[in-house]
């Protein structure tokens, strides 16, 4: 894969050019990639425009060239992704197309699975929720490549913070991956942040491991009585920089909600849980429906 080059464009393929934005952070990794998708002189998509940023705002025209822009896409509403959106969209006279109606964006809303073409390129627009509950990816069919967003990146796991946020979704939407993923259905996965992946499943399977633990983990504290959140965050979280607890807080979150979802534990009161009627019942230390 090419390095990633901050403010040049950099040529993944036929159809996709990357551009990062200048904007590195715990969150973005090294910058938010935004695509620039399409073949030859035809026209394009734009995909996560990015931050407003008169720099990046060149970087990328450059990218487009002379082209048409079709449109502009926003994987979802957070703002490393999209500010720069409306000035793109001015400037080329394309359309914005999000799954939010939050304003600015009211015309044009994404729906799952619809199907957005120019000429030899379509894009495939899959709902999937869970880091955000608007976030979307789009398979690039013609070269089985799907744009993650934040959904799957090679660097980090995503952040899932409630109440937006929901961890069930998350797996249902890394299980679609997977789905679409069987029998050589997906090549390569391009992020939000960070380098492209490939190939795509094992990374896929890595993210569900790692929150499947944490799952449990959680699940095993609560069993051992520890009932708090901060407290379990310095058990669970004993190996991550203290710096990181308060996200990482907002993550245990996420798997505590999953849990009183699947009726594993009970929120007696605002943060504090124990466990569910399935674990009493049992007596048993770890019982909760295998996926
Ligand atoms: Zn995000």
């Amino acid at each position: 894969m090419t390095g990633l080059v901050k403010g040049a464009p950099a040529p993944l393929s036929d159809r996709v050019l990357r551009v990062t934005q200048d904007n590195p952070g715990m969150f973005t990794g090294p910058g938010t990639n935004t695509w620039v998708i399409g073949s030859g002189s035809g026209p394009v998509f734009v995909l996560d425009p990015g931050e407003e940023d008169d720099r990046h705002f060149d970087a990328l025209a450059a990218a487009v060239g002379g082209r048409r822009v079709e449109a502009v896409l926003i994987s979802h509403l957070h703002r490393d992704h999209w500010p720069l959106a409306p000035r793109v969209a001015r400037h080329y006279g394309a359309v914005i197309l999000t799954f939010s109606e939050q304003p600015p964006f009211t015309a044009g809303r994404l729906v799952d699975g619809r199907r957005l073409s120019v000429a030899d390129t379509t894009m495939l627009a899959l709902h999937t929720p869970g880091h955000a509950s608007d976030h979307f990816c789009f398979l690039l069919e013609e070269e089985r490549a799907v744009f993650t967003a934040d959904l799957v990146m090679g660097w980090s796991t995503s952040i899932i913070a409630p109440p937006d946020g929901n961890l069930n979704q998350y797996m249902a939407s890394l299980e679609r991956l997977v789905e679409l993923g069987r029998d050589g259905g997906i090549d390569v996965l391009h992020p939000g942040h960070g380098e492209s992946i490939k190939p795509p499943l094992e990374r896929i399977e890595e993210i569900r491991r790692h929150r499947r633990q944490r799952t449990d983990q959680a699940l095993e504290a609560i069993v051992d009585g520890v009932a708090t959140i901060p407290e379990m965050v310095r058990r669970i979280y004993s190996d991550v920089d203290s710096r990181l607890h308060g996200p990482a807080a907002f993550s245990l979150r996420a798997h505590l909600d999953a849990l009183v979802e699947e009726g594993a534990v009970r929120e007696t009161e605002p943060g504090r849980y124990e466990p569910g009627e399935l674990q009493r019942r049992q007596g048993a230390r770890i019982l909760r429906p295998s996926r």
